[in-house]
């Protein structure tokens, strides 16, 4: 019996072990400034509220912060410069519960978004309930952010509004249906290979006219110089997908932010 218990314990390092040798050198994922014993640093109700994220996080009281109420009018104007080129590909990806949500790490640099002629890697992907930015004054129920940076440690981040549908149960992708069945029985605790591989195209929606704005990370550090791109299609998740994520979580977003004196542009896709 120990033989066999020390047997399953080997095949387990080895599983990891070889993951992570399967993978290319990465820098490390951003983990929106939770680099260090991220669960006692802050919280949306513990520790340092986010009421009080300014004290700690001078960033988070500056002018251009995220999430906001994505309030668009007819006369919106075009954007400046070229929209985002997205290239992403099946990839592997880490996947570790770090206390404020289901985190996906990219395991190489194979996913990147072109723009402004500048490369952003894809870093990490996450989640968030309900979801932080609104529109048209609407929430949604969820949020998908794919976090991307370029070489001067600039971000550009992707947000995949999520809503629970009226009728029955969505279709899903298969990339989505990864991400479920791998965040919704995580608990806190190391990062571990995600089973299989996951193409970040299968997280967006078919329809994809994008709101872009400056904006920041919607978690300490706040910081700001953020690229947003918020797609205006929601995707379709279950209830039970949005249940066991609160059960595992808890509320992890945001409150909405004064949009000041930003410019919410609209891309007709990327
Ligand atoms: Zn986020």
């Amino acid at each position: 019996m120990r033989f066999h218990r020390h047997f399953l314990l080997a095949c387990l390092l080895a599983i990891v072990i070889s993951c992570q040798q399967n993978s290319a050198p990465s820098p490390a994922a951003p983990s929106l400034g939770v680099a260090t014993n991220p669960a006692a640093a802050w919280s949306y109700e513990q520790v340092i509220d986010e009421s009080a994220w300014g004290t700690a996080f001078p960033d988070c009281i500056g002018q251009n912060q995220s999430p906001i109420n994505i309030i668009t009018t007819p006369n919106a104007p075009a954007p400046v410069g070229s929209a985002p080129q997205l290239s992403y590909q099946s990839s592997s990806f880490s996947v570790v519960n770090n206390g404020h949500t289901i985190q996906f790490n990219a395991d190489d640099n194979k996913n990147y978004v072109m723009f402004n002629g500048d490369k952003y890697t894809l870093r990490q992907f996450h989640l968030h309930a309900p979801g932080e930015h609104h529109v048209q004054n609407a929430s949604y129920d969820m949020e998908l952010h794919l976090v991307h940076q370029n070489a001067n440690g600039q971000y550009l981040v992707l947000g995949v509004l999520m809503q629970v549908p009226t009728g029955p149960a969505p279709n899903t992708t298969s990339d989505f249906a990864t991400v479920w069945s791998e965040a919704l029985q995580l608990e806190s605790g190391p990062a571990t290979c995600l089973d299989g591989l996951l193409n970040p195209s299968g997280l967006l929606p078919t329809t994809n006219t994008v709101y872009e704005y400056d904006g920041s990370l919607t978690t300490p550090p706040c910081s700001e110089a953020v690229n947003w791109f918020v797609f205006s299609s929601p995707v379709q998740i279950s209830q039970a997908n949005k249940e066991g994520f609160l059960a595992l979580i808890g509320a992890n977003n945001r409150e909405i932010q004064p949009l000041n004196n930003r410019t919410i542009y609209i891309l007709p896709g990327i």
